[in-house]
């Protein structure tokens, strides 16, 4: 028996929002009453379609049945069993796929909850493993918002009364070819990976644990790195007797087109971290390491109450079969003719700066093209236009991420089930958003 009245649940909820839970968001997005596939429904009944899968989780589809049959099959044997106390069957058999799985030599997993807690678990790893402590990532990145991952997350809008973070946290630049900052602007020479000897050089005292990076930056804008610049990252990290950690919190699981994004660089990372995708929404992180890396930690290290939980995993075990089963296939397929279509978008249309991304993890950009952005490198991002296209988008029922370090990028991430049919209308929607936002 539903507990609301899908009539007036809407409002309910909103008012329900405002009194009781703490007032973090910036605008309440579509109120969701049920989902399947790419679909949303709120409580009038409404239907959306979903291009953006709750921020890049449910990539084998809303209420995936499979993976629902295996959460509830799990459910019915026993719910929780704190997997560092009580060995159980889920969290091994996915901790062996994972080595399956994950690239190269990668082996042994930690399991928490969230894509923040694998990304601080991961840090620990690096320090004790390498015995230093620094530790720097991108300009832009983003890494999740508890103290640890805040320092490393590249963008002062996070942390704005929220410091002291944690120290020895410096940032290096991104690989943002449209508005890049070590060319200015210039043809992409595709070295910059060169920044971060000079950051490591200039702004460290040479004592670095990690060199954390988002293979494809996904909150700073479905920012793809040069050929060769991964690579380079690797080299220039293990010089600096660094670790290389490469965060899929939001690429892996197939949504480049591959199971993880490093695999279209053909780097492997010594730590990857995990989260988002991994078990399609029920909330589960993880990071994996090669067996010497993962050694380093001793009894008593590290350790979550509930991670490793084996509803989640047993969910995330189905999750990966299905994705090596076709799905990773069809986001590449999609993938390639959403890069084809969007491409399109920028010759007809003088607001849309640059597109970009892999798979299903792909961004539009809008700006103002009679002015010039910051640092005088491409016109200037219009976060306004941006706000206003989603809102647009929503009552036609469509629902886009918008997001990126200006705020001005339309994310493409929807379940990696998609047909070509539903990606057609999502761009179809977002032209006659854009025609009628600029008209
Ligand atoms: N790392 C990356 C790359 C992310 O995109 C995110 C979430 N957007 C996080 C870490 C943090 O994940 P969570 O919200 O699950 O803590």
């Amino acid at each position: 028996m539903s507990r609301q009245d899908p009539a007036t649940a809407n409002a309910t909820i909103e008012e329900q929002y405002q009194e009781y839970l703490m007032p973090i968001w910036k605008s309440l997005d579509v109120p969701v009453r049920r989902a399947q596939g790419c679909t949303v429904e709120d409580f009038e009944g409404n239907e959306y379609l979903d291009v953006f899968s709750g921020i890049a989780v449910t990539n084998v589809g809303h209420r995936n049945e499979a993976v629902v049959e295996a959460a509830k099959d799990q459910l019915d044997k026993f719910v929780h069993g704190c997997s560092y106390v009580h060995p159980h069957q889920p969290a091994a058999d996915l901790a062996e796929r994972l080595a399956e799985v994950t690239p190269g030599d990668l082996q042994k997993t930690f399991f928490g909850n969230s894509g923040t807690e694998a990304v601080e678990g991961a840090i620990k790893l690096a320090r004790k493993y390498t015995g230093n402590t620094e530790v720097i990532a991108l300009e832009m990145g983003f890494h999740g918002r508890t103290l640890g991952s805040l320092a490393l997350t590249g963008n002062k809008s996070y942390k704005a009364d929220m410091g002291p973070v944690i120290n020895d946290v410096s940032h290096f630049a991104a690989p943002y070819a449209y508005r890049c900052q070590t060319c200015e602007g210039g043809p992409c020479p595709g070295d910059c990976a060169a920044e971060l000897e000079h950051r490591i050089n200039t702004h460290t005292a040479d004592d670095l644990a990690a060199v954390v990076v988002e293979p494809v930056m996904g909150e700073g804008g479905m920012i793809v790195p040069p050929e060769g610049w991964l690579q380079q990252v690797k080299e220039i990290a293990h010089d600096h007797g660094a670790l290389l950690v490469a965060d899929e919190v939001q690429t892996g699981y197939g949504r480049t087109g591959s199971m993880w994004a490093v695999d279209h660089f053909e780097v492997v990372p010594d730590i990857i971290t995990q989260a988002k995708g991994i078990a399609n929404g029920l909330p589960l992180g993880a990071f994996t390491a090669s067996a010497e890396v993962a050694d380093a930690f001793e009894s008593g290290d590290h350790l979550s109450t509930f991670g490793g939980n084996p509803v989640a995993c047993g969910a995330a075990l189905e999750v990966i079969d299905q994705l090596e089963g076709g799905i990773i296939e069809n986001a590449r397929n999609r993938g390639e003719w959403l890069t084809e279509r969007l491409a399109e978008l920028e010759t007809e249309y003088e607001v849309v700066g640059d597109t970009r991304g892999l798979g299903l993890m792909q961004g539009v950009e809008l700006v103002d093209p009679t002015a010039t952005g910051p640092r005088g490198i491409a016109p200037t991002p219009d976060a306004k236009l941006a706000k206003s296209v989603g809102a647009h988008l929503h009552e036609d029922g469509v629902i886009m991420g918008v997001g990126g370090f200006y705020g001005n990028v339309m994310r493409f991430q929807p379940p990696l089930i998609i047909g070509e049919e539903e990606l057609d209308r999502a761009i179809s929607a977002l032209e006659a958003a854009i025609t009628e936002e600029t008209a």
